[in-house]
C-alpha cells in the first residue's frame, strides 16, 4: 500500500516525460524500444486533452498545400500508410468527396491565392477547378500511396455521394486520406511503452523540474502523493500547456511561444446513408467535413478560433455549433439544426507561434526546441496525431547524442497492441469474432474489433453466453470489457471508458452511466479495503 505523506523517491531514468497525449506517449514507446528507461507522468487521464478531440484523421491535409507546406503535407500523407498497417483496428481508409461549383466563391487570403489573384487577377476569389485537381493530383503522389485508391473524378447527379448534397452540385472528386480513434491511439502507444519497460503515470501532475547536477529533478502529486524522480533528459509533451510548464514548472525564460487555436465539432444523428465523407469549403476560405461517426452518427468540424482561457476549460460555444450547422447546410440539401446536436467536443491546438496573421494560416508543423543549459530539455510545440510517429523518431535523433547506447528508429509498421493482423483482414477477423461469440450482434462485433482488434478474444475471454460477460452496463459495453480497461488500460471513472477508452457515452442514458459510476465506485471502494 503507497504512503501518502511521505515523499517516495524513484530510480534514476534516462528520459522523464510529461505529458500523456499522443506525443508524450509515443516519444515514451519510441525511447522504451530503444533500451532507455523510461517515466511518462500525465496530469489526467491519457489523451484528456487535445489528443481526443481532433477530427481523428490520418491524412496530409489538403489545405496545407495552399499554404506551400510540402514537408508537413509529404511526411504526413507517407505517414499514413506506415500508420495504417500498425494498426488496421484503430484506422482505416476513408474516402472523401469534394464537391464543386463554378459559383463558389472565398475568402481567402493564403499564399497560393495571393499568388492567383496576382497573376490571375479574374481569379480573385476564386478556387478553380483545374486549382483543385493540380491539389489533388500532388496530393495523390507527394506521398508515394500505395493502399490507398487515387482521386477520381465524380459526377454527382449520378453518384450516390450527390444524393445528399443540394441539386447545384453537379460534379466534384473523391480521394483518400484515413480515420484514426484518436484516443485509443494514445493508450495503445501508452500500453506498448510499458510493455517495453516504461513507467506510466496517470492522474500524476508535474509540480516542479529543476536541474540539479546532470539530472532533472522532477516533482509530480498524484494518488501515491508525492513523489521525486530523477532523469538524464527532460522531454515537456504538455501540449497547449507547453509554455505555461516552462514558465512555471521549469521556471525558464522563453521567447517561443505557442499559439492555443481552438477546434470544436458536433455530432448528429446520421446524416446520409453511405460511408464516405465530405469536404466542404466555405466562403470565409475555410473548409470543414463530414464524416460516418460510430456508426449511427455524422460529425461535423471543425472551427479555428483563437483560445485565451486555460488550455483544459474548452467547449464548443453556441457561435460555433451555429457556425458548423450553416456550413454545412449551404451543401446538404436538408439543413442540419443546432436542435439535431447531440454532442459537441472541443479541443486546444498547441501550435507553434508563427507570427501569422490568423488562426486558420499559423503552421500545423511542430517544432522541437532542444535546450542544453545544463541535462537535455526537449520542449515539443505543435504536432498532429498524423505525425506523431515521425515527430517521436525526431525526438530520439535530437537526444541521441546524450544517450549513445540508444537502439536506432524502430516504429515503422510495428503492430500497436491488436493491430497484428493484415491490413485486408478485417473481414477475416469479422468472421472469426462472430463465429467465437455468436451471441454478439453484427455491430457489437464491428466496435469491438474496432477498439480492441486481436485482443477481442483477451477481452471476453472463453465467454459462450452474454451473461458470461458478467454485468450488462448497457449498450452492449459489459463488466468484462470494463475489467480490461480498469486493468490494461488505466481507466479509472465512467468518462474514462465511455469518451475515451470506447465512445459509448453517445449511446447510455444518464441512469445507465450513473450505474457504470456505481459500479466503479463499488469496486474501489472495496479495493481500498
Ligand atoms: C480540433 C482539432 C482537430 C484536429 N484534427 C487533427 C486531425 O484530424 N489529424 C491530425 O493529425 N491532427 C489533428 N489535430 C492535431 C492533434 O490533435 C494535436 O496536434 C495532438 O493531439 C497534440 O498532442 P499532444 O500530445 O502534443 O498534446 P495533448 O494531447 O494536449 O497532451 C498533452 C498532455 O499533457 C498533460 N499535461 C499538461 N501539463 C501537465 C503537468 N504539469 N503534469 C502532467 N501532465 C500534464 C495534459 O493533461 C495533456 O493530456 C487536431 C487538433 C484539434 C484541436
Amino acid at each position: 500500500m503507497e504512503e501518502s505523506v511521505t515523499m517516495q523517491v524513484e530510480p534514476v531514468r534516462d528520459l522523464f516525460v510529461l505529458g500523456g497525449g499522443i506525443n508524450g506517449c509515443g516519444i515514451a514507446r519510441d525511447a522504451a524500444g530503444r533500451g532507455l528507461s523510461v517515466t511518462l507522468a500525465e496530469m489526467g487521464d491519457l489523451a484528456q486533452a487535445t489528443s481526443s478531440a481532433s477530427t481523428k484523421l490520418f491524412h496530409g491535409g489538403l489545405r496545407y498545400l495552399e499554404f506551400f507546406e510540402f514537408r508537413l503535407v509529404r511526411e504526413a500523407l507517407e505517414e499514413r500508410e506506415t500508420l495504417l498497417v500498425a494498426m488496421p483496428h484503430i484506422s482505416w481508409p476513408m474516402r472523401f468527396v469534394l464537391p464543386y461549383s463554378p459559383a463558389m466563391r472565398f475568402e481567402s487570403d493564403t499564399p497560393t491565392s495571393r499568388l492567383l489573384g496576382l497573376t490571375m487577377p479574374w481569379m480573385r476569389g476564386r478556387r478553380p477547378a483545374w486549382l483543385i485537381r493540380l491539389g489533388l493530383g500532388i496530393y495523390d503522389t507527394l506521398g508515394g500511396r500505395k493502399l490507398l485508391p487515387p482521386t477520381r473524378r465524380l459526377d454527382l447527379r449520378h453518384d450516390p455521394a450527390g444524393r445528399a448534397l443540394k441539386p447545384g452540385f453537379s460534379r466534384g472528386w473523391e480521394y483518400s486520406d484515413c480515420w484514426v480513434q484518436d484516443a485509443r491511439l494514445v493508450v495503445l502507444n501508452a500500453r506498448d511503452a510499458e510493455a517495453r519497460g516504461a513507467r506510466i503515470l496517470t492522474r500524476t501532475r508535474v509540480t516542479r523540474a529543476e536541474r540539479v547536477g546532470d539530472l532533472w529533478h522532477v516533482t509530480t502529486e498524484g494518488a501515491g502523493g508525492r513523489r521525486e524522480h530523477w532523469a538524464r533528459a527532460l522531454v515537456n509533451a504538455s501540449g497547449p500547456w507547453v509554455g505555461e510548464v516552462i514558465s512555471d514548472i521549469i521556471h525558464l525564460p522563453s521567447t517561443e511561444g505557442v499559439r492555443l487555436v481552438r477546434g470544436s465539432h458536433i455530432v448528429v444523428p446520421k446524416l446520409y446513408d453511405h460511408d464516405r465523407c465530405y469536404f466542404f469549403q466555405g466562403t470565409d476560405g475555410r473548409i470543414i467535413f463530414a464524416i460516418p461517426y460510430e456508426q449511427d452518427f455524422t460529425l461535423i468540424g471543425t472551427t479555428d478560433m483563437d483560445h485565451h482561457g486555460p488550455p483544459g476549460e474548452a467547449h464548443c460555444t453556441e457561435e460555433e455549433r451555429d457556425y458548423l450547422c450553416a456550413f454545412a447546410s449551404r451543401y446538404f440539401a436538408l439543413p442540419v439544426r443546432p436542435s439535431q446536436v447531440v454532442w459537441t467536443y472541443s479541443g486546444v491546438r498547441p501550435l507553434y507561434n508563427d507570427g501569422a496573421k490568423s488562426a486558420t494560416a499559423a503552421t500545423r508543423d511542430y517544432v522541437l526546441s532542444l535546450n542544453e543549459d545544463g541535462p537535455p530539455l526537449l520542449n515539443v510545440f505543435g504536432g498532429k496525431i498524423t505525425t506523431y510517429r515521425r515527430l517521436a523518431e525526431s525526438a530520439l535523433a535530437r537526444l541521441a547524442p546524450y544517450f549513445p547506447q540508444a537502439g536506432a528508429a524502430w516504429t515503422a509498421r510495428v503492430p500497436l497492441p491488436g493491430g497484428d493482423f493484415p491490413v485486408d483482414g478485417v473481414g477475416a477477423l469479422t468472421a472469426r469474432i462472430a463465429a467465437s461469440y455468436p451471441f454478439l450482434a453484427p455491430a457489437e462485433v464491428q466496435r469491438l474489433l474496432r477498439t480492441h482488434g486481436t485482443e477481442v478474444f483477451e477481452v471476453l475471454g472463453a465467454a459462450t453466453t452474454r451473461a458470461e460477460l458478467g454485468r450488462d452496463f448497457g449498450a452492449g459495453l459489459s463488466e468484462a470489457e470494463v475489467r480490461w480497461f480498469l486493468a490494461r488500460e488505466y481507466a479509472r471513472t465512467a468518462e474514462d471508458i465511455l469518451w475515451r477508452r470506447t465512445k459509448l457515452g453517445l449511446r447510455m442514458t444518464e441512469e445507465q452511466i450513473d450505474g457504470l459510476r456505481d459500479w466503479l465506485g463499488r469496486l474501489a471502494a472495496d479495493a481500498a479495503e
